[in-house]
C-alpha cells in the first residue's frame, strides 16, 4: 500500500485512501507513504494499531449477509463499506444495523416506469415474514406488484443503468422473467436496501435448509450479471438476418432484449451442462451466412448464431458461456 490512516492505524490502498479522505479528517487522516511528511507518534500510532488489529475492532460484527466487497466490486458498495465500517461504526453496534437486518423495511424509491422509462417514486415494503417484496403507486392503495423475496434477484448498479445508486431486480412473472430498476439519491439508502434483500433471503434459506452451511448459503443470495452487451443475432433459420440484441448472462439463463432496460427478455436460452448437448464454438457452420467475430451456440432445441463486436468481445462471451455449461447442474437449476 501506498497510504495510511493514522489516527486509525492502518495502511489502505489508493482507492481506499480516496474513499478515506472523502470522509473528513475527523473520521479519518490519510497521507502518502513517501510523499508526505510523518511525525513519530503518527507512524508509532500505525505501528501499535496495524490493520490486523483494527480489522477485530472494526469488523467484530459484520453481518453475514452484509456483502464484503471484492476490488471488483461496484464503487459505491466499496464506499458504504468503508463508511460502514469507520464513519458509522456499524460493525462495532450491532444494533446500527437495524435498518437492514430486522427483517421489515419500507421506504420510497425511484422506479422506472415500463411504459414511460420516466423514474417516479414508489413506496417499496420488504417483509421478511411474508418473503414479499412489494411497491405502491398509491401509497394507501393495493399494492402494485407483490414480489416474492426469496424467488428474486437483485444485481447492484449494473453499467447500463448509468446510475452509481440503482439496483436491477429481476423475477418470473407469468413463466417469464421480468426486470425492474430503481434508485435511491442517496448512496447509503440504496445500499441497505440491497442489504435488506440479502438479509430476508439468507434468514429464508436458514430455515428452508438447516443443514448447509453459511458459505453455501451465502453464494446463493444475489448475483451480479457476468456479463452483458449486445450480440448479433439470427432468428431460427440460418438464412434469417442478424439482428442487434442486448444479451445478459444471470446464472443459467442467457436473456436478450431489444433495448438494455427492457422490462421483459425478447427471448430467454437455458443452460445446460455440456454432457446434455450444450456448446459454444468459434465460427457458424457451414452454409450460415458469417458476420464476422461470430461464434455458435448448440443448445438440445436449437442452434444459435451470434456475432460479436470484436474478437476480444467474442471470446469473453464465449469463455463465460463455457464456463456455466462446464459446471454440473444443481439441484437450484432444475427449470
Ligand atoms: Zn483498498
Amino acid at each position: 500500500p501506498e497510504w495510511a490512516s493514522y489516527n486509525i492505524g492502518i495502511f489502505v490502498c489508493t482507492r481506499c485512501a480516496g474513499i478515506h479522505r472523502s470522509m473528513g479528517a475527523h473520521i479519518s487522516k490519510v497521507k502518502h507513504l513517501k510523499l508526505d511528511r510523518w511525525e513519530d507518534s503518527q507512524v508509532n500510532r500505525i505501528r501499535e494499531v496495524g490493520n490486523i488489529a483494527a480489522r477485530l475492532h472494526y469488523e467484530e460484527r459484520v453481518p453475514p449477509c452484509y456483502r464484503r466487497p471484492n476490488p471488483d466490486a461496484p464503487q459505491v458498495l466499496v464506499e458504504q463499506w468503508i463508511r460502514a465500517k469507520y464513519e458509522r461504526e456499524e460493525f462495532c453496534h450491532p444494533e446500527r444495523q437495524n435498518h437492514y437486518v430486522s427483517g421489515f423495511m419500507e421506504g420510497f424509491l425511484m422506479k422506472r416506469g415500463k411504459e414511460d422509462s420516466r423514474y417516479h417514486p414508489r413506496k417499496f415494503v420488504l417483509c421478511e415474514a411474508e418473503d414479499t417484496l412489494k411497491y405502491h403507486v398509491k401509497e394507501n392503495k393495493e399494492p402494485k406488484a407483490v414480489l416474492r423475496i426469496s424467488e428474486l434477484n437483485v444485481a447492484f448498479a449494473p453499467p447500463k443503468t448509468c446510475n452509481q445508486n440503482s439496483l436491477q431486480i429481476s423475477f418470473m412473472k407469468d413463466g417469464t422473467t421480468r426486470h425492474i430498476y430503481v434508485y435511491h439519491e442517496d448512496p447509503e439508502v440504496i445500499t441497505n436496501w440491497y442489504l435488506a434483500i440479502r438479509c430476508a433471503k439468507l434468514h429464508r434459506l436458514q430455515v428452508a435448509y438447516p443443514g448447509a452451511t453459511e458459505a453455501e448459503l451465502l453464494s446463493q443470495l444475489t448475483r451480479d450479471f457476468p456479463r452483458e452487451g449486445f450480440l448479433w443475432k439470427t432468428g431460427p433459420r440460418y438464412t434469417d438476418a442478424y439482428k442487434k440484441r442486448w444479451f445478459t448472462l444471470d446464472g443459467r439463463k442467457l436473456m436478450y432484449h431489444d433495448d438494455p432496460m427492457d422490462a421483459h427478455p425478447k427471448g430467454e436460452i437455458f443452460l445446460g451442462h455440456s454432457s446434455d448437448g450444450f456448446a459454444v464454438k468459434p465460427g457458424v457452420p457451414p452454409g450460415a451466412r458469417d458476420q464476422g467475430f461470430s461464434f455458435t451456440l448448440e443448445t438440445p432445441d436449437r442452434t444459435y448464431l451470434l456475432s460479436a463486436q470484436s474478437d476480444d468481445d467474442r471470446s469473453q462471451w464465449m469463455n463465460v458461456i463455457q464456463k456455466v455449461i462446464d459446471k454440473p447442474l444443481t439441484p437450484q437449476d432444475a427449470t
